[in-house]
């Protein structure tokens, strides 16, 4: 395998992750979403790690808070949304939707979601069955519609569900439990989601991770997905919000 996934857990509030792909023949990776640098600038020393992308899903700091200190003294591409170019001004290559970039010979597909933000893009990579997706679709959940409507979210999640089933799914925040007890709170007879939330209680007790995911187990899992239409998606969301 030419390119491996690696997790940087933030430990924040927020519970952040800090993914890195690695191409592991030149060593180099591309960072995406760097919630502050000295995490990213140990670890990749620890590990010898070069970095030569960011990627960056939205303005929102804890994704974009490490990424001025990380170009210090650097030649770095940092790939972002178009959309929020006035927010975040260090991007140097703005991106929209069905843009395609390339890490070393991998093809990127970037899908814009909007909902969570106006300008949120995802990182979709075919040939990995990977999807690097933000604060868009998490385990068992999905964001909070701030700047969007309501339509654009559930339209952007239905975008994301039809990925192949196979894709793994690296969300940016360990969510996992809190979205898993408010699932089970609206779909309380769904057996798939009530032994993932014995696992996932389970890696949680032991600290582990509980991501990536995958596209089918959201899709049996995940309330957010299995909706069917724009104003069952609402209630839900609202209904979250105040869980
Ligand atoms: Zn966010």
């Amino acid at each position: 395998m030419k390119f491996k996934i690696h997790m940087i857990d933030v430990k924040n509030q927020l519970q952040n992750y800090i993914w890195l792909l690695e191409h592991t023949v030149s060593g180099e990776v591309v960072v995406i979403d760097p919630t502050e640098a000295s995490l990213v600038e140990h670890y990749c020393t620890e590990h010898q790690l070069k970095i030569s992308q960011i990627w960056l899903t939205h303005w929102h700091k804890d994704h974009t808070g490490g990424v001025p200190t990380l170009l210090l003294n650097r030649n770095i591409a940092v790939y972002g949304p178009r959309e929020e170019l006035s927010k975040v001004p260090f991007i140097s290559h703005p991106l929209q939707d069905k843009a395609h970039i390339t890490f070393h010979d991998l093809q990127v597909d970037i899908i814009a979601v909007p909902g969570h933000t106006l300008g949120h893009i995802v990182y979709f990579i075919d040939a990995l069955d990977v999807l690097f997706c933000g604060d868009t679709l998490f385990a068992m959940g999905c964001g909070r519609v701030f700047e969007g409507t309501y339509e654009q979210m559930y339209h952007s999640l239905n975008r994301l569900a039809a990925l192949p089933a196979r894709t793994q799914v690296y969300c940016t925040h360990e969510y996992t439990l809190a979205n898993a007890q408010f699932a089970l709170h609206v779909e309380a007879d769904n057996l798939a989601l009530q032994q993932r939330y014995e696992d996932v209680k389970a890696q949680r007790m032991l600290g582990q991770s509980t991501l990536p995911s995958t596209i089918a187990l959201e899709l049996e899992t995940n309330p957010f997905l299995r909706v069917e239409s724009v104003a069952e998606f609402q209630r839900l969301r609202q209904l979250k919000d105040n869980f």
